[in-house]
């Protein structure tokens, strides 16, 4: 039987970032995935597959938007499965990256599905139905999510699908439905639309993008809208009939039932973590409503088994995943390490506008009990998103009155998730308001709205 320092079940962003990172200091590390090395986030959604999707639907609505520059752009068309096509080439090869990184790393990849077992082991059932077992002193579990599936509307894969469908379709949808307006349902509805599909968003609650900042939903309601999108809030889909040619969706509203018909009802409610069958039970390794319970260090309640990315309590990111991975095994090195701020992660959509923030909302700070300064500068006010085209959205800053903490930062616009780093980065060094308009930003571009919105919550904002 093989033995190393750490076995790592699993292959996301939290998985091989993990068994990288073990490598490096130096501990003799496997890694086992039953399927695609790179998990969800660059094989079946997340953040990769994803992304190409949206960039065809940019170019797309670029292209059709071509006299908005002064150009003529005739014969614009879509080949929908190029776009798909396009989109699991680069999954593809994100994935050949990993395997490429661990092979660098010295890492020994174990392929088929994984239990662990007690002693510190996982037994492997390859493909071809054969077995081995490696043990290891450390096992670390990493085994993701999958789409969450409700009951009143069960995924038949066709007519009723996942995200994971939903990025391998053979034929674009006429008319399709998104239930949920969390990032995932936001990025598919933005992609199909954009690609011609109609589109109708279902969500349960008052607003879309429910998690964000009020002011940032109500901008992206009103973009969807002009983008063509149909939204409907504080409804829910009740039922399905995917009897006929189509699907037939009952949707309870405020005022009273509706049916809408589709080609297509992608549910995007969430996911549910791949803790079933793994063997967690038989090592006695503790869960809570579909979580497995951790410490700061992502021990888990037998000593050493951990567990890291969607299947513990965190935010399911990929950047979180990685992060968690990483500080476990520092940890598990006996480095000098701090434990994560949770307080202090990015959230990004990527749609058009594009959605990113950190930090407390304007309503969760004044809940805590802050006084606020709160700052807003509207990219229709910005040099650069003028020239751009992107006039779209705004950056929102909320800090503390009394002491000048940086509190949150909410962005919606073109760009904005490629510019929450410097909130970030600003919030991690505990800076304060005055510090940020003391840093030049470099004139024109998106990013000076982040400086001006610092300047209007101290009242000094030049360009409103
Ligand atoms: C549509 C979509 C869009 C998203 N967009 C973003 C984004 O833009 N940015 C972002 O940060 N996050 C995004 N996410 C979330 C992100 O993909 C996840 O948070 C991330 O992949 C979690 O990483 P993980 O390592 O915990 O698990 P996963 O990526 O789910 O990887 C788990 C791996 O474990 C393997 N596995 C499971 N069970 C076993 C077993 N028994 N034996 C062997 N292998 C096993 C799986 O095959 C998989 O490869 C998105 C998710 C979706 C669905």
């Amino acid at each position: 039987m093989s033995k190393y320092d750490v076995i790592v079940l699993g292959s996301g962003p939290g998985g091989y970032v993990t068994a990288i990172r073990a490598s490096q200091l130096g501990l003799k590390t496997a890694i086992v995935e039953k399927e695609s090395l790179g998990g969800v986030c660059l094989n079946w959604g997340g953040c990769i597959p994803t992304k190409a999707l949206i960039k065809s639907a940019d170019v797309f609505n670029y292209l059709n938007h071509a006299e908005d520059y002064g150009l003529k752009v005739t014969g614009v068309d879509k080949d929908f499965n190029a776009v798909v096509k396009r989109s699991r080439d680069v999954a593809d090869g994100m994935s050949k990256g990993v395997q490429f990184l661990l092979k660098k790393n010295k890492i020994d990849v174990i392929m088929g599905y994984g239990t662990v077992k007690k002693g510190k082991k996982i037994e492997v059932k390859a493909d071809d139905g054969s077995t081995s077992t490696v043990e290891g002193n450390h096992i670390i579990i990493a085994t993701g999510a999958k789409s969450r599936v409700l009951p009143n509307l069960p995924q038949d894969g066709k007519k009723v699908i996942g995200y994971r469908e939903a990025m391998t379709l053979e034929k674009q949808p006429k008319k399709m439905i998104v239930v949920g307006s969390g990032a995932i349902g936001v990025e598919f509805a933005y992609f199909y639309n954009s690609m011609g599909t109609e589109v109708t968003i279902v969500e349960y609650v008052d607003r879309i993008v429910p998690v964000e900042d009020i002011d940032v939903s109500k901008q992206m309601e009103r973009s969807f809208k002009k983008a063509g999108i149909k939204i409907m809030t504080s409804s829910e889909v009740t039922g399905v009939d995917t009897s006929g040619n189509g699907v037939k969706a009952t949707v309870k509203t405020k005022k009273g039932e509706e049916v809408l018909e589709a080609d297509i009802v992608l549910s995007a409610v969430g996911i549910e973590t791949n803790l079933s069958n793994i063997g967690l039970e038989e090592v006695g390794i503790s869960t809570d409503r579909g979580k497995v319970l951790v410490n700061d260090w992502y021990q888990t309640n037998i000593p050493g088994y951990y567990a890291i990315g969607d299947i513990t309590a965190g935010p399911a990111l990929a950047h979180v995943a990685s992060a968690e991975g990483i500080l476990c095994v520092e940890k598990i090195a006996d480095m000098h390490v701090e434990p994560l701020d949770y307080g202090n992660i990015p959230g990004c959509t990527y749609s058009t506008p594009e959605i990113a923030s950190v930090g407390m909302t304007e309503a969760q700070a004044k809940e805590a009990g802050y006084e606020l300064k709160v700052g807003k500068f509207p990219f229709s006010a910005s040099g650069k998103a003028s020239a751009s085209g992107a006039k779209d959205g705004f950056v929102k800053v909320i800090f503390d009155a009394k002491y000048g903490e940086w509190l949150g930062c909410h962005m919606i616009g073109a760009g904005v998730t490629d510019m929450i780093a410097e909130a970030v980065l600003g919030r991690k060094l505990e800076t304060t308001g005055h510090e940020v308009l003391k840093a030049i930003h470099p004139h024109p571009t998106m990013s000076e709205a982040v400086m001006e919105a610092v300047a209007d919550a101290y009242g000094e904002v030049i360009h409103l």
